[in-house]
Parts: structure tokens; sequence; C-alpha cells
């Protein structure tokens, strides 16, 4: 499994296009490849980068089903480079320094995603990304 980075330098080289970021998704959720959760086959096509189709049953699961990205409109870069910024706020993250640190247009928008990110940081310590991408089964 691919590592989280350490440092600024390691994030921006290893998230640098939105491709990296899906990979990275698709990576945490199906270390081993592909299983399908209705019918557990491992054969899938992907109708676009975000999107498994299961070869046998034709059943649909998007990496981002079951995470804080679901049916998000932002890029997941964006998402990405929240976290990281988040997580290396010492003195804990505004939402007012999440807004002007990513560029977004609204101080709603950013007191959104702060709560979302801290909902799903609350197990302190490594892996707060795996957590992230963790599906909810409930
Ligand atoms: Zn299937």
């Amino acid at each position: 499994m691919e590592q989280y980075p350490k440092t600024l330098m390691e994030f921006e080289s290893q998230f640098k296009s939105e491709g990296d970021c899906i990979d990275y998704l698709v990576q945490m959720r199906w270390p081993q490849g592909f299983v399908c959760p209705v019918c557990e086959s491992r054969k899938a096509w992907r109708t676009d980068r975000r999107l498994f189709h299961c070869a046998a049953c034709g059943h649909q699961v998007s990496v981002t089903a079951g995470t804080i990205f679901q049916g998000t409109r932002k890029p997941l870069q964006m998402w990405f480079r929240a976290m990281w910024w988040v997580t290396s706020q010492k003195n804990g993250a505004s939402a007012k320094g999440l807004q002007q640190s990513l560029g977004l247009g609204s101080y709603q928008t950013a007191w959104a995603w702060l709560h979302k990110l801290r909902r799903a940081m609350v197990r302190p310590g490594r892996d707060q990304l795996s957590r992230l991408v963790e599906v909810d089964e409930t």
C-alpha cells in the first residue's frame, strides 16, 4: 500500500494530478485489486477514472462511494490539499485559514469541508487519510 507523504514536497509530487488522487483511493480501497461488493468478481472495467463497472454482474462502484468525497463536485486534488493543510496545522485549523489556503470562493464551503474532515479525523495519529476513504457500511 502506498504511504501517505510526510512532507509538503512529497505530497506535491505524489498528488500532482487528479489521476494520482484517484489512483490513491483505488489503492486504499482495493489493495489487492478490484473486488465487486455484490458478486465478489475481480473483473471490472472502468467507464471513467472514478467508476468501476463489474464485468460479471454489471454493478457500478465509484471509488469515492462511502467516503467523505462522495458526490463532491470539486476536484479530489483540492480535497487532498485540504486534508494536508488541516493535518499540518499545529494550533488547530480554522475555516478562514482553509478558505485562504485553498482559494475557496465561499466561507461556508470552507466551514463545511473543515467539519467533514474533522469528523473523519477523530482518530488521531497515522492513517488519517486511510480513515477518510474507509467505507462506512452503516
Ligand atoms: Zn459484480
